[in-house]
């Protein structure tokens, strides 16, 4: 199965990747935003987590997707090396922290979910699979063709927990399958999208769960809820923008708008800047609104 060339999915998804080198680059890149100490991945999780961690506070979400892959390189690296055995959860919050940035994501967003927005494989994962790859040594074969059959294996547990996840049901419906998504060669999510895609964003009902706006209904029509569901598949509020790109793309439907989307390079940015469009729109109307959802906005791009 051919993967999305990436910097980060390249980073973990390959053993032969001189990891060294990569951080080296990375480095480089960082010194250039400012960021001072250096980050190895011989070092110990506790300490590279001390010195990765700020580094993503360096700059807010909104920042292009190559300069996200880069800041998710080091601590990437270093999760493959620090020490899974002991620090499995403080490594798994180090790599949430890289996807949430690789996403662009807000930082509500789950675990679980924005590591498939983001086409992550989980820390977890990934280690189960460098240890088969690692036993399979001296069985018939070529280290290349086992690595497949092992990442194969991988995406099919990720698939499987993806499944009986009983949570991140808006996400879940949009990206059903991981394997096509993951296994995309085009598109980019961005801080638009990914709002989108998670639901957590500049809709009211999100807002207000998080105590951010008074009520949870769509100021244009009423309804109950404003999610991203109604924002972009009901209200009649979008509907001159959504019919716009159903035009061009035909029907949107939300179980079907991945596959939509990985179609094509003109499909996916279609859709982009359907989503960045009625977002930016939005957030100016929820800050007209007065400042309770004006604060929410605005702080959880941070
Ligand atoms: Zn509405």
């Amino acid at each position: 199965m051919k993967f999305r060339t990436t910097a980060i999915v390249n980073a973990i998804g390959s053993s032969s990747v001189d990891l060294n080198a990569l951080i080296t680059r990375s480095w480089k890149k960082h010194r250039e935003l400012g960021v001072r100490g250096y980050c190895s991945p011989l070092l110990d999780c506790d300490y590279s987590m001390k010195t990765c961690l700020p580094v993503n506070r360096q700059s807010p979400n909104i920042i292009n997707s190559s300069l996200s892959n880069h800041q998710g390189i080091v601590p990437f690296g270093i999760l493959q090396h620090g020490g899974i055995a002991y620090h499995r959860k403080r490594l798994a919050a180090v790599q949430r922290r890289c996807a949430l940035r690789v996403a662009c994501a807000y930082r509500t967003v789950s675990h679980e979910a924005v590591m498939v927005v983001a086409g992550a494989i989980p820390i977890h994962l990934l280690a189960k699979e460098r240890k088969e790859v690692y036993q399979k040594k001296g069985q018939p074969g070529t280290r290349s063709t086992k690595k497949e059959e092992s990442r194969e294996e991988t995406l099919g547990r990720w698939q499987e927990e993806w499944d009986a996840a009983q949570k991140w049901q808006w996400t879940k419906r949009l990206i059903p399958r991981l394997g096509p998504w993951l296994g995309r060669s085009l598109g980019e999510v961005d801080f638009f999208l990914t709002q989108l895609l998670t639901g957590h964003g500049a809709f009211r009902a999100y807002l207000h769960k998080m105590g951010r706006a008074r009520s949870p209904m769509c100021l244009h029509c009423s309804d109950a809820r404003d999610d991203a569901c109604h924002t972009f598949f009901v209200c009649e509020r979008w509907a001159g923008w959504r019919h716009a790109v159903e035009d061009e793309l035909g029907g949107l439907q939300p179980e079907t708008l991945d596959q939509k989307m990985i179609e094509s390079d003109r499909n996916w940015k279609r859709v982009a800047s359907f989503a960045r469009a009625v977002l930016s729109e939005k957030r100016m109307e929820l800050a007209s609104q007065g400042p309770a959802a004006h604060e929410g906005t605005s702080s959880s791009e941070e």
